[in-house]
């Protein structure tokens, strides 16, 4: 997107507008984030007609479409909700099913079910998905020829579509509502409700229109649905897309496969090689940065270090975002560099890793770009590489935005609440579930569980810090930035402790007893506990408002040890580790895995659309030899049996 932007530090994406952004008349959100031109299958085939769904079983359509045995969670509670007519709050992780407990109901029900959704990519890839088990859905978006898309409309209108995707901006158009009209809904569900608030990450004003569906389509029961689960946001939802009836599903948030590690920063790059160098060859991952140029940078060094490293950022042509889009979803091991503008309506469900080299902006933001690990439920890693640098910066930056003081106020909640995590000496999971008010024990799975932080006192060194800041203000009326007072500190001779004579201060050089790197740990400890407060353009340090219990030596001052040990990068990644598949059946495994690798590129479709990894290790397991022999394995519904039935029980039969 090339539209101007107030705050030159933000992505232009979606994820980034503030509060007070108005998009540029000829703004077309919905081409932003469009996927390669191959990918962009048009209406669904029209199958046969699927009617004989209508007024079917829930579980029943959940095994003949999907191939699944029983609903998870509490999607059978939901669609039975749903299908008797009833509005529906759903708050589930990413990963936990959300698209079964509005896509069943929509077959079940008379009409199509029409699916608000903020992002091409998102609505491509649920398509794709619906169509590869025969249902027949499709998509009103700016990607379409105007044939394609009045071919559409007809479907709809004669009752021939079981699903349509449709993005907020399109949906509110009047011609949009006018051919809604025409055709018959059996349920509306907003997907990635969240976007309807103005206290979330991911605002899009098109949303607070939605409300009106009720009136427009009453007696339909309409869904909300998001992976984001703060009680400010949850509230807004009910209130904003007017459903006051609605029942209200909150699953648990907690994804026990994703492991959490938050590390202090010293050399990023490095950490994040080392990191990355740890992970199983071929998997694939995405490395959040902040800024573009930060992007670029870090994917140039990667590539440099052999590794398959693609940039990603708004900032880059359209062909060129597409592409590298492209290959992250259907490459094996490749690792993503990207701003925030990348991942929202990214389905890939085998990202074994998250990385942040920059702080995010909110605990919303880190756990919905961490939840894009694992959505398979496979083992995977959420790291981060965190320092002063990431405090001081972050806090400039909103005492320089131009939002209003409401809305300052509401960026610095997030942001404590985000240093609060990265400060903890407690379970990271622990904290991260708390800040959604949800309680759990120590989790065993997070860097602090696994390896406990030590803590030490840090009432002294706070103390003196503080009183330098305290004198430099007092004799001189000067403040000065994190490294000028550490060198104060530490006695250091250079060039400008000498040019201002601060060696006669009564604080130079008292405390040598820590190591630069330690001070830097205090200062960004106690910035981020509001003792400190960084302000200006130069972020200079002053007393925040708990500093004079410290002064006083009221308020103990706690802290955590970083251990910061040398970063030893090791030269390979480690080899793939086969995923739990037995010994006996890997062989299998890998030739089915090639397979559905041949197959997924001549139909120019992601590997996962064809078949799931558990798919594939039950085929290796239960080695069916008869066509009826398929019929219990997960993720094989009736469409996908007729489809690859045979060439799959070939494979298994040349085995
Ligand atoms: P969400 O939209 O909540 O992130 P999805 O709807 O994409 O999650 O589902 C996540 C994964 O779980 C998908 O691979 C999906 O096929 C699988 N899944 C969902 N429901 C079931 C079920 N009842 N049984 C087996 N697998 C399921
Ligand atoms: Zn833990």
């Amino acid at each position: 997107m090339s539209a101007p932007h107030p705050d030159s530090w933000t992505e232009p994406g979606f994820d980034a507008f503030p509060d007070d952004w108005v998009p540029p008349d000829d703004w077309a959100p919905d081409d932003e984030f469009a996927p390669p031109p191959d990918e962009s299958t048009a209406v669904g085939e029209a199958s046969a007609p699927r009617r004989h769904l209508t007024g079917a079983d829930p579980l029943s359509v959940l095994a003949e479409v999907y191939g699944y045995d029983a609903f998870r969670g509490d999607q059978a509670e939901i669609v039975a909700h749903v299908v008797a007519g009833g509005d529906a709050v759903v708050l589930m992780p990413t990963g936990g099913g959300k698209s079964v407990t509005y896509q069943v109901p929509a077959l079940v029900r008379e009409g199509t079910g029409l699916v608000v959704s903020p992002l091409i990519a998102l609505m491509h890839d649920q398509v794709d998905a619906l169509i590869a088990n025969g249902v027949r859905a499709a998509y009103l978006n700016s990607t379409q020829t105007p044939d394609e898309r009045r071919l559409t409309e007809q479907m709809f209108v004669a009752g021939e579509l079981d699903l349509l995707y449709v993005a907020p901006e399109r949906l509110n158009l009047p011609a949009t509502k006018a051919l809604l009209q025409r055709g018959r809904l059996s349920v509306i569900a907003i997907d990635e409700a969240h976007c309807v608030s103005q206290w979330g990450h991911d605002f899009r004003p098109d949303y607070l229109q939605l409300g009106a569906l009720a009136d427009d389509f009453p007696g339909v029961p309409r869904m909300a649905l998001t992976a984001t689960a703060t009680r400010a946001t949850h509230r807004e939802i009910a209130e904003r897309l007017r459903l006051p009836d609605a029942r209200h599903f909150v699953a648990s948030f907690d994804r026990p496969n994703i492991q959490y590690r938050i590390e202090p920063k010293v050399d990023p790059r490095r950490q994040l090689l080392a990191f990355i160098r740890s992970q199983p060859e071929g998997a694939a991952g995405i490395v959040y940065a902040l800024s573009r140029k930060s992007v670029e940078q870090t994917a140039d060094y990667l590539r440099g270090q052999g590794i398959d490293a693609l940039p990603y950022h708004a900032g880059l042509p359209a062909p060129v975002r597409a592409s590298h889009q492209s290959r992250f979803l259907r490459d094996d091991g490749i690792v993503m560099v990207a701003t925030i503008a990348f991942g929202m309506g990214i389905d890939k469900p085998d990202v074994r890793f998250v990385a942040h080299i920059d702080l995010p902006k909110s605990v919303e933001g880190y756990y919905q770009e961490t939840g894009r690990a694992g959505r398979d439920g496979e083992p995977s890693v959420a790291w981060m590489a965190y320092g002063l640098g990431d405090v001081v910066q972050q806090r400039r930056m909103i005492d320089q935005s131009e939002g209003d003081l409401a809305h300052k106020r509401r960026m610095q909640q997030h942001l404590d609440a985000m240093l609060a995590l990265c400060e903890t000496v407690a379970c990271r999971r622990q904290n991260l579930l708390g800040y959604f008010g949800q309680e759990s024990g120590a989790c065993g799975n997070c860097d602090t569980c696994l390896t406990p932080p030590e803590t030490f006192d840090g009432l002294v060194p706070a103390q003196k810090l503080l009183s330098t800041i305290v004198r430099l203000q007092r004799e001189r009326g000067q403040a000065f930035g994190a490294g000028h007072l550490i060198d104060i500190l530490r006695g250091a001779d250079t060039e400008r402790i000498r040019r201002m004579g601060h060696a006669q201060l009564a604080t130079y050089g008292i405390g040598q007893d820590l190591s630069d790197a330690d001070w830097r740990s205090v200062v960004r400890q106690l910035l981020a506990r509001g003792i400190l407060v960084a302000q200006g353009e130069y972020g200079t340090l002053a007393l925040g408002d708990d500093a004079s219990g410290v002064l006083r030596g009221e308020t103990p001052v706690p802290l955590r040890r970083d251990t910061i040990g040398r970063v030893t990068v090791s030269r390979t990644r480690k080899p793939a580790a086969s995923a739990d598949v037995a010994d006996g059946d890997r062989e299998l495994f890998e030739a089915l895995r090639a397979w559905r690798a041949e197959t997924a590129r001549e139909q120019g479709v992601p590997a996962y659309i064809v078949f799931g990894d558990a798919t594939l290790r039950a085929l290796a397991e239960q080695r069916p030899s008869r066509p009826g022999e398929l019929e219990g394995i997960t993720g094989i519904g009736a469409k996908k049996r007729e489809a690859y039935g045979d060439a799959v029980l070939e494979v298994i039969a040349a085995h």
